[in-house]
């Protein structure tokens, strides 16, 4: 698959540019297209693609998302979301300089309400089959019966002196310097609205708000990794005059005992026995799947300590596509205890298995015959002396735990 890089390119920096390069380009680029500066339809467009683009760039789950599937793992990932969702380009803009061009007018209201985040917990089983999980959400929605505006229809008129937003800003002389500070309105007591009392809304009386229990049924699709989004766009708080902002429910994958996840692909350590290692026999464990995997060793294949193997197609669920990436498993080698066998039985080994490994010391060497025991870290553990400034082992003797040599 060819790596989508519009994104990158619209900014003009490289698929691996950092945090701080990315600013640069948007400031750079939104500077020059801002229809403020350049009021032609094609800057407009412009000022909307590198915005969407530093929208997705900057945060770095979308980021992820994006560098792996490319633009359509973004719109896939707004489940329920209508076509598109996100901030638009002035959001971003505002939210990027701290204001727009600060043009005439009263204070700036945020147009867009806050994201709400949520962690959604979930197994590696819940990540392998899926699952839908219905969550109660409690929310500020618009008064349902007055609609959002606190008052009668045709009764509440937008405050003119802070033109709706109950703010407003005060200059004021102080010896030489002219002040700027913003104020609540005193003309609406800050509602932003002039009304009769007669006509306020009984129901949130005046607050042109209410709050709302909504269930909201969150699907889990198979495949989904750690940290990917849910987005209900649009089911944040609502408050008069602005949009709302979206619920977005966050994938927790919670560790599993028994398999690691690497992606796609599942990955598991298993101890086989010396026997099956060596001749062969049936290997069998429980899948994520709830299943099991049952594996034939045939005689003959060998299986080291340490060794990769792969089951092709029996790993995770592959999000939104079709297939299933790896199950890889990695092997542990059970030896017997000591005396499992006697003597002569042992002697048999010597007939079946590849012949001893020929110790070589070079001729003329000094030879110390010794005798290894079982390590006991109570005994044999180095100590360490507080008021050692070097390392030189002073009897010649430490670094080999357990090893000591009779001819000393
Ligand atoms: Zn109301
Ligand atoms: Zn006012």
């Amino acid at each position: 698959m060819v790596k989508d890089t519009k994104f990158y390119d619209v900014l003009g920096v490289a698929p691996n540019a950092q945090d701080t390069e990315l600013k640069k380009a948007y400031r750079k680029a939104a500077l020059k297209y801002h229809p403020d500066k350049n009021p032609t339809p094609e800057a407009a467009e412009k000022f909307k693609e590198i915005s969407h683009a530093y929208e997705i760039l900057s945060d770095e789950q979308k980021r992820d998302i994006y560098d792996q599937y490319g633009e359509e793992g973004l719109s896939g990932a707004g489940a329920g979301g209508a076509g598109g969702a996100g901030m638009n380009a002035d959001d971003i803009f505002s939210q990027f300089f701290g204001g727009g061009f600060g043009g005439a007018g009263g204070p700036q209201r945020p147009t867009r309400g806050k994201d709400i985040k949520h962690s959604i917990s979930c197994t590696l089983e819940d990540l392998y089959k899926g699952k839908t999980t219905k969550l109660a959400l409690n929310k500020t929605i618009l008064c349902t019966e007055c609609e959002g505006r606190g008052g009668a229809k045709g009764k509440v008129q937008q405050c003119s002196d802070c033109h709706g937003s109950g703010m407003k800003f005060v200059t004021r002389q102080m010896g030489p310097m002219i002040q700027r500070f913003q104020t609540v309105c005193d003309k609406c007591n800050g509602t932003g609205d002039i009304m009769d009392a007669k006509d306020r809304c009984t129901r949130c009386r005046g607050k042109k708000t209410e709050q709302e229990r909504k269930i909201l049924q969150v699907h889990v699709d198979p495949g989904m990794k750690d940290g990917q989004r849910i987005v209900f766009s649009g089911e944040g708080d609502q408050e008069p005059g602005i949009t709302p902002g979206d619920v977005i429910f966050i994938v927790d994958e919670k560790p599993n005992a028994d398999f690691q996840r690497k992606g796609n692909d599942l990955f598991k350590e298993y101890e086989v026995d010396l026997l099956t290692a060596l001749a062969g026999g049936e290997i069998a464990f429980k899948h994520i799947s709830g299943e099991w995997i049952k594996i034939q060793v045939t005689p003959g294949e060998v299986i080291s300590p340490g060794e990769l193997k792969v089951v092709e197609g029996q790993g995770m669920p592959i999000y939104r596509q079709s297939g299933r990436g790896n199950l890889i498993i990695q092997f542990s080698v059970k030896f017997p205890d000591s005396h499992f066998a006697d003597e002569d039985k042992l002697k048999e080994l010597a007939s079946i298995l590849p012949p001893r490994k020929e110790v070589k010391i070079p001729a003329g060497a000094v030879v110390d015959d010794c005798e290894m025991a079982k390590y006991d870290p109570s005994k044999h553990q180095q100590r360490r002396r507080a008021d050692a400034y070097d390392s030189d082992d002073e009897d010649g003797r430490g670094g080999h735990p357990g090893v000591q040599c009779a001819s000393q």
